[in-house]
């Protein structure tokens, strides 16, 4: 199956060792286009988020809990993509795909990266990913979807998380890093 997305070449400062790296993700910028990995950054699925039928739903379940109307829309909408990985099949080794997250670093496993950037000059890289898929969640009824989001809620820790921030511009490129605690 092609992608539905187009994926390029990215480089990123491990946090851990130092190691630079590189491993293909979604364009910068491309609202919608997600590549999912899984926890263990060894599964990969792509998720087009406009047309995920699934995330809506997650979305509006999220939405309807009073504790998260409260909060700012940016803020509900972090919480949404966070609690949609209940809503999506995980992979045979059975570690959740998350819709943010980086590719484990090659030589110590991190993947927490200290720097990242797009590899220059950016070209399409050709792999094959597959969709994302909801086959688990489309058995549940409506309450049993209800109660699956709630307990994925309450297992979150809804406190302020470190959010990448621009560090640095360096010839026309932005160079991010994320903020510690
Ligand atoms: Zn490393």
């Amino acid at each position: 199956m092609p992608n539905e997305i187009p994926l390029i070449m990215w480089k990123y400062r491990c946090g851990g060792c130092g190691t630079w790296y590189q491993h293909h993700d979604a364009l910068p910028d491309a609202y919608g286009q997600f590549l999912m990995r899984s926890e263990d950054g060894l599964s990969e699925r792509i998720l087009f988020a406009p047309t995920d039928p699934v995330l809506k739903e997650v979305g509006r379940l999220v939405r309807a809990e009073p504790s998260i109307q409260r909060l700012p829309e940016l803020k509900q909408s972090d919480i949404v993509q966070l609690v949609f990985s209940v809503a999506c099949d995980a992979p045979e080794n059975g570690s959740p795909f998350r819709m943010s997250g980086f590719p484990p670093c090659p030589q110590c496993g991190s993947r927490n990266p200290a720097a990242w950037d797009t590899v220059q000059p950016g070209a399409v890289v050709d792999v094959e990913v597959p969709s994302v898929t909801h086959q688990h969640w489309s058995t549940l009824n409506e309450t049993e979807k209800r109660n699956l989001v709630k307990a994925s809620l309450k297992a979150l820790d809804l406190g302020d998380q470190p959010q990448p921030q621009i560090l640095q511009r360096k010839r026309g490129w932005w160079i991010f890093a994320r903020t510690r605690k």
